[in-house]
């Protein structure tokens, strides 16, 4: 099943198009994308027992963040040893957890305004937590995920190393940056949903590319680790750490410029396309 917020609705994506979820179920789901992770459960039901075929065509531009007001958000640093290596720090032996505060969230195809000259990009795999998530074990994690999306934790450099110690949740959260979608893909859709490949271009120059097996800590630790600590709530975000190739650790440093295009893909899950202007 995909789930998209289609002109700021609900809809299930099909082959032929979007299907609006409150019309199509004859308003048992409400329209508002952010009410359903409660009830993803049912969604699923639901979805499984309806004919397929139908759906409207939808343009991209109709295509908003499937998430908008979750709960919490967790981002994760230094996730994949290659990008821990490129940082100059070690292997994490446990999570580097920060936020990216839910204001910052927008479209796949939304234009970002760059705040300064020191944006740097990192696509992330985001884990959508479809049923609340109580210290839950490994091998049950997966059944927490309601399903996976495509995300970018853009991160202002010098704001997030200002201050006498790093503070990565404000640095990370001007408006725009964190680009989301374009759909929500349950696991169930995907091949192997531990192990996908993901990049990040600009104007065609590949950036980043790894894949999602090489993470330190997995999709299920990062739930079994998170909700020892905190209760995962249904539409709660995890942005699951980036792969090798930002910007901030070239020679000299590079960082993302206005009047260019961010595209970020992950395999079988989807691709954002994010115009950058200055602010
Ligand atoms: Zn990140």
């Amino acid at each position: 099943m995909r789930v998209a917020r289609v002109s700021g609705r609900l809809a299930l994506l099909t082959e032929a198009g979007a299907v609006d979820v409150e019309a199509a179920s004859g308003g048992r789901f409400d329209a508002d994308p952010d009410a359903v992770f409660a009830r993803w459960d049912e969604l699923r039901e639901w979805a499984e027992d309806r004919p397929d075929g139908d759906g409207v065509p939808y343009a991209d531009e109709q295509l908003g963040a499937p998430v908008l007001c979750p709960a919490q958000i967790f981002g994760i640093g230094l996730n994949y040893r290659d990008h821990a290596a490129e940082s100059g720090v070690g292997v994490p032996a446990t999570p580097a957890v920060f936020t990216k505060f839910a204001s910052c969230l927008t479209g796949p195809y939304d234009t970002v305004r760059l705040p300064s000259a020191g944006v740097d990009w990192e696509v992330e795999l985001v884990v959508v937590i479809g049923r609340r998530a109580d210290d839950v074990a490994e091998e049950n994690a997966w059944s927490h995920v309601a399903g996976l999306t495509v995300g970018q934790d853009l991160s202002e450099r010098a704001l997030q190393l200002a201050g006498p110690v790093p503070q990565f949740s404000l640095g990370k959260s001007y408006p725009g940056f964190g680009p989301l979608g374009p759909s929500i893909v349950t696991p169930d859709e995907l091949p192997d949903p531990d192990d996908l490949e993901l990049s990040c271009s600009v104007n065609e120059e590949v950036l980043q590319k790894g894949r999602t097996r090489d993470m330190v800590f997995s999709v299920p630790e990062l739930v079994a680790r998170l909700s020892a600590v905190c209760p995962l709530l249904p539409g709660d975000l995890i942005f699951t750490g980036t792969p090798p190739g930002v910007g901030m650790a070239r020679i000299p440093p590079r960082f993302l410029s206005p009047g260019t295009t961010l595209v970020s893909r992950i395999e079988g899950v989807g691709q954002l396309r994010n115009p950058l202007v200055a602010r």
